[in-house]
């Protein structure tokens, strides 16, 4: 066992000594023990002990059950926890899972009785294992997969995921977050099992692809989507990519391309990401070579109608389908320093003041995923004369809210308040466009107030 002076946060060295101390096994596990031996920051701090719910909800009196996972939750201001008083920690009593029969829960969750059953369900060695106060618990050598970079199945790999299909989905994005590579017996499993993400739900496997495109290893995400069949399940339309090449300066077919640009995207927003993901999706289905070189013609027009479909597949809000299918529409603007100011006042029009930097970090993307560097003169003199009009177009009258607005929401009376509110509102607008939202606008105003 390896020596063990982790620094564990107050409030986490409360816990277990509250555990201990009261005669119970505690032990942080899962996610938080692997984040803690890679020195990352721990979001969600997770423990697991013989204790029953109502055993623990003794110990910490402020403390709040939740029925349904059996797990009890405590804030981190109960815990003193000065640095993060919005942390929850989560204390849940061994668990074994029964059957899976649906592939994708157990049939029937019981207590369990040690600690190795607990870590026994779980997903992969790196996430199976459990550190109290001054021992590891680690049946599965997630230490040394942790060691070698290697995301491992608990156990069986092919009989895992057919319990619960999202764990296939789960070592992919694992392994794009940290840059592990997943181990051949567990990538042999996933490519014979892929077809079973057909019962997860779309709302799940959206949340796992959205977290791969911001990891930090994107690009070889998608490409283990693609060679163990998950991408055929997910978005068959990018599969299409592989292979069309592409004419002038481009030296990628549009699949090399596309992941390249996902992967030099300077945004870290999902949807942003999705967009890029998606930005030449219809070049396959607009690919010409009747004059002799290929072309795409409106392939951002058929494009962006593909991206909706997917947006709309993945269920994601109104506003995010929109926001993808407008990235994708517009992405092939073209500057000359010849266009009219109207020309510019168009293009954010089109766009939408709050979407021109998403707009210019899909472009970007674009560029230098062609092997171009990051921005031209063009480009930074069209950003020039977007922030240009900008500043000339705004009036109060172009501000997202406005007195009425202001007046209804915090009952205030006609008078000098609200057009001292509303100047101070506006001031901030010209400085960034982006804030220009009733929800940010209306926040700001409670601050103000
Ligand atoms: P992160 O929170 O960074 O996304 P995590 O590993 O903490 O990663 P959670 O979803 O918070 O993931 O789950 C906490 C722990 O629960 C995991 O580390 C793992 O031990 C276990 N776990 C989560 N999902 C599954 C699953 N589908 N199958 C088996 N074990 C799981
Ligand atoms: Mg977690």
């Amino acid at each position: 066992m390896r020596d063990i002076k982790f620094a564990l946060p107050p409030a986490v060295q409360k816990i277990l000594s509250t555990l201990h101390t009261a005669g119970f096994d505690g032990y942080i596990v899962g996610g938080a023990v692997r984040d803690v031996l890679l020195d990352k920051p721990v979001k969600d701090w997770d423990f697991t002990t013989n204790a029953t719910p109502e055993q623990i909800q003794k110990l910490f009196p402020d403390s709040f059950y939740d029925n349904q996972f059996g797990t009890v939750g405590i804030a981190g201001k109960h815990l003193n926890d000065k640095e993060n008083p919005e942390a929850v920690y989560e204390i849940t009593t061994y668990r074994s899972e029964g059957l899976y029969t649906d592939h994708r829960r157990p049939d029937s969750v019981t207590w369990g009785k040690t600690v190795e059953e607990d870590l026994q369900r779980r997903d992969f060695t790196i996430n199976a294992m459990a550190l109290g106060e001054n021992k590891i618990i680690d049946p599965y050598h997630g230490q040394d997969d942790i060691k070698n970079h290697v995301i491992r199945a608990v156990g069986d790999p092919s009989m895992r995921f057919q319990e619960d299909a999202l764990r296939m989905m789960r070592a992919v994005r694992i392994g794009a977050q940290l840059g592990f590579a997943v181990e051949q017996l567990t990538i042999a499993a996933i490519t014979q099992n892929a077809h079973l993400l057909e019962h997860i739900s779309w709302e799940r496997i959206r949340d796992e692809f959205l977290k791969i495109l911001v990891s930090d290893y994107p690009e070889e995400g998608i490409q283990l989507l693609a060679s163990t069949n998950l991408l055929k399940h997910i978005l068959p339309e990018l599969l299409e990519c592989r292979g069309v090449q592409q004419a002038h300066h481009h030296i990628y077919d549009v699949w090399t391309h596309t992941l390249k640009a996902v992967n030099t995207c300077p945004s870290k927003d999902p949807i942003v990401r999705l967009a890029v993901l998606l930005h030449d999706i219809a070049k396959p289905l607009t690919a010409d070579t009747s004059s002799g070189t290929v072309t795409f013609y409106n392939h951002e027009v058929l494009g962006a109608r593909v991206a909706r479909k997917v947006a709309e597949r993945f269920r994601l809000s109104k506003k995010d389908i929109q926001r993808v299918f407008m990235l994708v529409r517009w992405h092939m603007f073209v500057y000359d320093p010849k266009v009219t100011d109207a020309y510019i006042r168009r293009f954010i029009r089109r766009v939408g003041v709050e979407y021109i930097s998403d707009m210019i970090a899909l472009r970007v993307a674009d560029r230098v995923g062609s092997g171009a560097t990051a921005t031209s003169w063009r480009l930074e003199e069209m950003q020039k004369r977007i922030e240009g009009q900008l500043q000339k177009t705004f009036s109060m009258n172009d501000m997202a809210i406005d007195g009425n607005d202001l007046m209804k929401e915090f009952g205030l009376r006609p008078g000098p308040e609200v057009g001292k509110l509303l100047k101070m509102l506006f001031k901030d607008v010209v400085e960034h466009p982006e804030h220009n939202t009733k929800e940010y606008l209306m926040e700001k105003a409670k601050k103000l107030l």
